[in-house]
């Protein structure tokens, strides 16, 4: 088992700032922890003591109940994955050598390693193709994926990611973040991951660490208590007005009712009679969604312009397997005020507006506050 646990844990540096004060946690084993606050807060000095890149002041840290000063560095450090933003690959490696590095160096034939490096590409979603480029000849994204899987190549048990996906483009990163997920489903290391950005970690965190000033620990909780009931005014300030809409990504989409979308094909946009303010979803031959048009727009496609210059980009699609927070997002960012559900495949399966979303949040909190009220009515019954 790999817990890991900060006890009295405080850091000065030499110049008298105080970036960590009374650090007391557990991170269980095999979970995935994000240390989240504003930037100053601690939580890289945090996370680098966990594989002594920074010594304490004061107090101590164990993995597996082990004080992890009577483990030498370099030993240590082999068993704990460490990635930085923009991957901190080698650039006159190439990328299959960066991933075998941490298995060369702990004394595995450089054959093995580079046969155990091919297997964690695939893993982390690379291409093998790409494992003779040298990292400048990758993107942000295919940079930071090499950087993850170097960090995973000796199997480590503990993994420490400081601001990973912070400087790749915020499509990019959602990939990143999805990968992620499905890794630490796979993998169940320990994670500690460090971020400045509440939306990433709720996305990741089965518990954040929410840091204040002076790296004094506000709140340590899963997200959506974060969300709910936040310690302190600090972390209700850190999380922000938006929290009730962050709050939707923990609800499930599946309970909405889809109505049924009007389509239309591109060859038989022509023909179309719509009232004022009616919107039909253009889609391609898989019934994929392309655009929404209306009455404008089929004007302007019967006088000659093309299709994609007559319709309205459409918004943000959801899945009836996701979160009520992409429906909603869905319903408002489009045109038509319908937000597109949209099956696996891409096909369209029906649609939802805004208020259906509002109405469902409201019944899933009627049936908590029954369930609630039954459980405190049994408890008092039994007492
Ligand atoms: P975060 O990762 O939350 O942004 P850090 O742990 O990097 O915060 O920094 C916490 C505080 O410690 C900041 O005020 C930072 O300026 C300071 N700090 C970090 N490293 C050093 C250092 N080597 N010497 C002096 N102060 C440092
Ligand atoms: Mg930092």
């Amino acid at each position: 088992m790999s817990d890991i646990e900060f006890r009295g844990i405080s850091k000065t540096y030499p110049d008298g700032t105080r970036a960590v004060t009374d650090l007391d946690l557990r991170i269980e084993s095999g979970s995935f922890t994000v240390f989240v606050g504003p930037s100053g807060c601690g939580k890289t000095t945090s996370m680098r003591m966990i594989n002594r890149m920074i010594a304490p002041t004061s107090g101590n840290i164990t993995i597996g109940g082990v004080d992890i000063t009577t483990t030498d560095p370099v030993t240590l450090r082999l068993g704990i994955g460490y990635v930085i933003q923009s991957g901190g690959l080698l650039p006159h490696r190439t990328v299959l050598d960066n991933v075998a590095t941490v298995p060369v160096l702990r004394g595995d034939s450089r054959k093995a390693a580079r046969a155990a490096a091919l297997e964690v590409l695939d893993r982390v979603g690379l291409d093998r193709a790409l494992a003779q480029r040298y990292p400048a000849q990758l993107s942000g994204g295919q940079q930071q994926r090499v950087g993850v899987a170097r960090a995973l190549a000796a199997d480590p048990p503990v993994l420490l990611m400081d601001e990973p996906f912070s400087a790749v483009d915020p499509v990019v990163r959602a990939e990143l973040q999805t990968e992620m997920r499905r890794l630490q489903a796979e993998l169940r290391k320990t994670i500690v991951f460090v971020t400045h950005d509440i939306d990433e970690a709720i996305t990741l965190g089965d518990r954040l660490a929410v840091f204040g000033r002076g790296g004094v620990l506000q709140q340590y909780d899963p997200p959506q208590r974060v969300l709910a009931q936040p310690a302190t005014d600090f972390v209700a300030d850190f999380v922000g007005r938006d929290r009730g809409y962050r709050g939707l990504s923990f609800r499930s989409a599946a309970d909405l009712t889809l109505h049924e979308i009007r389509t239309v094909v591109a060859d038989e946009v022509a023909n179309l009679r719509l009232e004022p303010r009616e919107w039909v979803l253009v889609v391609d031959a898989a019934d994929r969604p392309t655009g929404w048009i209306d009455a404008t727009g089929v004007a302007s496609v019967r006088a000659g312009r093309a299709l994609a210059e007559s319709t309205a980009a459409g918004g943000s699609l959801f899945t009836p397997s996701g979160d009520l927070r992409l429906a909603m997002d869905a319903a408002i960012s489009s045109p038509s005020g319908i937000g597109v559900a949209v099956d696996d495949s891409g096909a369209v399966r029906g649609g939802v507006r805004a208020g259906d979303v509002v109405r469902i949040l409201a019944e899933q909190r009627a049936a908590e506050d029954c369930a609630r009220n039954r459980l405190a009515y049994e408890q008092g019954g039994t007492r």
